[in-house]
């Protein structure tokens, strides 16, 4: 059976190219970049040039490019980094939508007495831009909202939101992890003081990431040790996958047109079909701003899970929103923060491609998956109501949608 990865958003095949550029630094070029001989000289000139690479990318000075463990860690260091510079400061600003690698934090912190602002999304997973000039305070220390939803593909306008910061004198931080490579950054004409990114969502491996940090930007390191990375993240470098990172970088830059020509009419052409083909569908986020690669689709009645274990069946990767962890019957953060119908939020599924995928890997989806959900919705008691016209369960319309929002 062919494997066809529509799974893009949760990680990315290492392009062969990157991994080839990554053997040398396990077996012959070994050194120490730190080190004061030859030998670890010539690894440090290798890291020079992914760090590069890596600035390149995003329009950044490789002077302000920190690597790092992964874009958890990205996330981890510009929040407590800067809340270490601003001590009396307590007040931090992030939007409900985040990944947990902030969410989490932020909660983290609300333990230990910091306040914390969720700012709200739309039904199309936009913030309120004016909800966010209302909330700032003198006591704010960071604001932190993420460029591109990994759940929905939602892209929020970060330079117009960095800009609204910026002239309140607050430092502003961005998870870009699943922008870089797929949509173009440039730091050189952006009020963005920190990104965050991640290797593995763009065709390097995982356990690698970085976190630009605009020149004059105040930040303590989080993570402390040696004198690495000008002193902001202590820990001899991961080398041959920091070379690894550099190189996708330069990959993502070079397939960006394609990501953005080929790789959105394949999503397109996928997404078209299976609203036409399959009834009561609904495209969850809003489709004008949205990552090129990602469709987020709903299919109402039925459980996101059940359609999951028979896409894998066939061969097909993609990833359910309602993820029923530790016995929840929550469907995602995201989701239930846009509202989303519990009916429909439950049935959601993530597509999300890359340049890897085919016209080919899209037709497969397109045959197999209305039959799919047929099947599905021939064995649903919530569907059977809605053919008979019955009203529905409070918990299931998303009547008490509003006790199930984050925060
Ligand atoms: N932020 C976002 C938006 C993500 O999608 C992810 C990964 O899913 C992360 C952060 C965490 O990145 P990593 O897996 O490199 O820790």
């Amino acid at each position: 059976m062919k494997t066809i990865y529509l799974d893009n958003n949760a990680t990315t095949r290492t392009a062969p190219e990157v991994l080839e550029a990554m053997l040398p630094f396990f077996a012959d070029l070994y050194g120490n970049p730190s080190s004061m001989h030859f030998f670890g000289g010539q690894v440090a000139r290798h890291l020079k040039t992914a760090r590069e690479q890596v600035a390149a990318l995003i329009g950044a000075h490789p002077s302000e490019i920190v690597f790092t463990s992964c874009g958890t860690e990205s996330d981890n260091a510009a929040i407590m980094g800067t809340l270490y510079s601003y001590p009396e400061k307590k007040h931090l600003v992030i939007s409900r939508v985040e990944h947990p690698a902030v969410l989490n934090v932020a909660h983290h912190l609300q333990a230990r007495g910091y306040r914390i602002t969720e700012l709200k999304v739309d039904g199309q997973g936009q913030l309120d831009l004016e909800e966010l000039r209302h909330v700032l305070t003198e006591d704010t220390a960071l604001v932190s909202i993420m460029t591109a939803n990994n759940e929905t593909g939602v892209i929020f306008p970060i330079d117009e939101i960095a800009a609204i910061v910026r002239e309140r004198g607050i430092p502003f931080h961005t998870d870009a992890v699943q922008a870089v490579g797929k949509i173009p950054m440039d730091m050189g004409r952006s009020p963005i003081d920190m990104l965050s990114l991640s290797g593995h969502k763009l065709h390097a491996p995982k356990g690698i990431g970085a976190l630009y940090i605009r020149k004059g930007t105040r930040f303590a390191p989080f993570v402390v040790g040696g004198h690495q990375e000008a002193g902001r993240r202590g820990g001899t470098e991961n080398v041959p996958y920091i070379i690894g990172l550099g190189h996708a970088a330069e990959f993502c830059l070079a397939h960006l047109e394609e990501e953005n020509t080929r790789v959105r009419a394949l999503r397109d052409r996928l997404e078209t079909a299976l609203l036409e083909r399959i009834p009561n569908t609904i495209v969850n986020g809003d489709r004008q701003h949205r990552l090129p690669n990602t469709t987020n689709l709903s299919f109402e009645y039925i459980e996101g899970e059940s359609i999951l274990m028979l896409l894998s069946d066939e061969g097909v990767c993609a990833s359910s929103g309602s993820a029923c962890t530790s016995g929840s019957l929550q469907p995602s953060h995201v989701l239930r923060a846009m509202g989303v119908p519990f009916t429909a939020a439950h049935g959601s599924i993530r597509f999300s491609l890359s340049i890897y995928n085919t016209e080919e890997d899209v037709d497969v989806v397109i045959d197999v998956l209305p039959p799919i959900i047929q099947r599905l919705r021939d064995i649903s008691p919530f569907w059977q109501d809605y053919v008979d016209g019955k009203p529905m369960d409070a918990f299931l319309t998303g009547g008490d949608v509003a006790h199930h929002v984050h925060g």
